[in-house]
């Protein structure tokens, strides 16, 4: 099999048939073999609904993205050609792109009310994998994949590969599975690793961005053990408390738009409302994952009397 018959795969499709297949092996594993995790049904049918939703909505605005990359190819420096070494370093490169964009969707409010839809469940399942917004080729990040083309690979290879690696990532959103064997879990994104990511405990907030491989994190000073004394507390530091796709969907923006609106504030203020950290506030009154971190290590260093000094 050439690159070329692959990137000719309706990996969506073949992704779509999979993700069924496993949710019910998922539900098996739970309900028959009592394997750790829950499937509740009405948080699950909005994540999926959201997940049917995005796959054409996602599919027809990637044409945007693809367009935009095409635009950029007659500047390419070099043609890189369509082999498997190639193929394998896009790949990587790619990864480390969506590290990129994954940790800029956390840490810019315009890019997180994209983002906090895939965060908005309180459980950890197969079906949240699904839960994703609409609105993601229109943030600007997918800009990122400009320097990939650049630098001479094809915008249908880079494309493919981030599909590719969404795809990779529908299989880390389960409890049923603890560990896998050390050396993948110290180069590979996993389960237990993603579980810290949806985590909304202090010690969890911003860590394990990684897409396919976890190596990023380590290197970049994100990544974060998941504890078995202190399990990840699924969801929003503020849940939304609904199971309405369009409220998940529209939540953020339509927060945006209130502040933004807000009367006496200063232009720059105005802006620090899209593009601050989420929990930015002009007055102080509201908490960003930075302050709700260090409030979580200066309650500890004062409540507990083992690290008072005599
Ligand atoms: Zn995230
Ligand atoms: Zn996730």
């Amino acid at each position: 099999m050439t690159v070329r018959d692959l990137l000719g795969i309706n990996i969506g499709l073949v992704s779509l048939v999979a993700f069924f297949a496993m949710i019910a092996a998922e539900l098996v594993a739970i309900r028959v073999f009592r394997a750790r995790g829950a499937v509740p049904l009405k948080d699950s049918v909005a994540s999926i609904f959201l997940g049917l939703m995005s796959d054409p909505v996602n599919a027809l605005s990637a044409f945007l993205t693809l367009g935009i990359l095409s635009l950029v190819q007659p500047f390419q420096i070099q043609t890189l050609p369509l082999t498997w070494p190639v193929f394998v370093l896009c790949f990587v490169l790619d990864d480390l792109r969506f590290y990129v964009h994954h940790r800029i969707g956390h840490r810019v409010r315009w890019v997180w009310a994209m983002h906090m839809v895939h965060h908005s469940s309180e459980n950890y399942n197969l079906p949240v994998a699904l839960r994703q917004a609409w609105t993601k080729h229109f943030t600007g990040t997918m800009l990122l994949k400009i320097p990939l083309v650049l630098a001479g690979f094809d915008p249908v290879m880079v494309t493919f590969c981030g599909v590719l690696n969404a795809s990779y990532q529908f299989f880390l959103h389960t409890e049923t599975i603890d560990r896998l064997p050390r050396w993948f879990e110290a180069v590979f994104n996993t389960p237990s690793h993603h579980r810290v990511h949806h985590g909304a405990n202090a010690r969890y907030l911003d860590a394990n961005y990684a897409g396919t491989l976890i190596i990023w994190d380590r290197l970049l000073g994100t990544f974060v053990a998941e504890d078995r004394a202190d399990p990840p507390v699924y969801g929003l530091v503020s849940n939304l408390g609904t199971y309405n796709p369009f409220r998940i969907l529209l939540h953020e923006y339509v927060g945006i738009g209130r502040d933004v609106l807000r009367a006496g504030l200063s232009p720059l203020q105005r802006l620090a409302y899209i593009f601050a950290p989420p929990g930015w506030s002009h007055d102080g009154s509201r908490l960003t994952s930075t302050d709700i971190k260090r409030n979580a290590a200066l309650i500890g260093e004062t409540s507990n009397p083992e690290t008072e000094a005599p």
